[in-house]
């Protein structure tokens, strides 16, 4: 648990999902959920250390079951997300919350204490801000273009220039892509991420970034893993290879640097099987279960 600015929260979680926290004037807003409650009360408790002022705001920066499913434990007044977040929670929710438990069930402390799907209750396609009270300033809550996911929003506190990136960015920890839009994210999108020069990032998993080149790196870094995959699988598929070639070149290349991160091994097969679908036209993510997830892992990591 890190404290960022004043009442500004980060608690990283050695490559699984980080969670973070800002404190209005009277009120807290708190940013990612976790998979379970019985996970988020977990870190409820450590959050209430510092301070006990009631969750008005909980945010969600995606859909995500391991950011998601935990909601019920902030007793939240608002919950906050994407409106694609909304449409991808009904369109695939359930799939992805069987999908994700059987993928990571080591996050899901009790998972029969998930009450069922969590659904925002206020959403935005742009830009929301929340304003803090007090001298406190503003939470920025923005949309910077599709990436990880459809939905993915980032929170930016302009004053501490402090930002809360969710999995758009990730520190010294392996990219999912599964459910990505690789040459958005790749592109506009994080240059519209780094165009907030931020002094301090929370990735969605991985160490914070503290100072400026910190920020540079980790975002850089997130671009390299995604222009390399990118290169090896368009080679591959523009030769006329297979999916599994592409798997073997993206892999090999990626390895050397990225290898040794958190979940790269878990993340790979998916991620070069949605990049794969991408080049043959699929621009919606096709929906993973269980049993989709054991067919390619089979195929690729088996
Ligand atoms: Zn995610």
């Amino acid at each position: 648990m890190e404290t960022l600015a004043d009442g500004v929260y980060a608690l990283t979680a050695d490559g699984d999902p980080n969670v973070g926290a800002v404190e209005g004037e009277d009120f807290l807003v708190c940013i990612e959920a976790l998979a379970t409650p019985v996970a988020a009360a977990a870190w409820l408790r450590r959050l209430r250390e510092h301070t006990d002022k009631p969750v008005r705001y909980l945010v969600l920066s995606h859909y995500h079951a391991v950011r998601t499913l935990g909601a019920s434990a902030f007793d939240a007044d608002v919950v906050v997300a994407h409106e694609q977040t909304r449409r991808l929670i009904a369109e695939r929710g359930t799939q992805d919350w069987a999908s994700e438990l059987a993928r990571m069930p080591r996050l899901f402390a009790e998972p029969d204490s998930i009450p069922g799907l969590t659904w925002p209750t206020l959403t935005f396609t742009d830009q929301l801000t929340i304003n803090l009270g007090g001298d406190r300033g503003d939470l920025v809550l923005r949309w910077c273009g599709r990436g990880h996911t459809a939905g993915d929003i980032v929170a930016w506190l302009p004053a501490p220039r402090v930002l809360f990136a969710g999995d758009l960015v990730e520190s010294q920890a392996a990219l999912y892509t599964g459910d990505a839009f690789h040459a958005d994210w790749a592109g506009e999108t994080l240059d519209r991420v780094a165009a907030l020069d931020a002094r301090a990032l929370v990735g969605g998993r991985g160490a914070v970034a503290h100072g400026a080149e910190e920020v540079r790196a980790a975002v850089a870094a997130t671009r390299g893993f995604l222009e390399v995959m990118r290169r090896e699988v368009a080679t591959v598929h523009a030769a006329g290879g297979a999916l599994a070639e592409a798997f073997a070149a993206a892999h090999a290349a990626l390895a050397p640097r990225y290898g040794a991160w958190p979940i790269f091994e878990h993340c790979m097969p998916f991620n070069v099987s949605r990049l794969w679908d991408e080049l043959h036209g699929v621009d919606w993510p096709r929906i993973w279960t269980p049993e989709r997830d054991r067919e390619t892992w089979d195929l690729l990591q088996g």
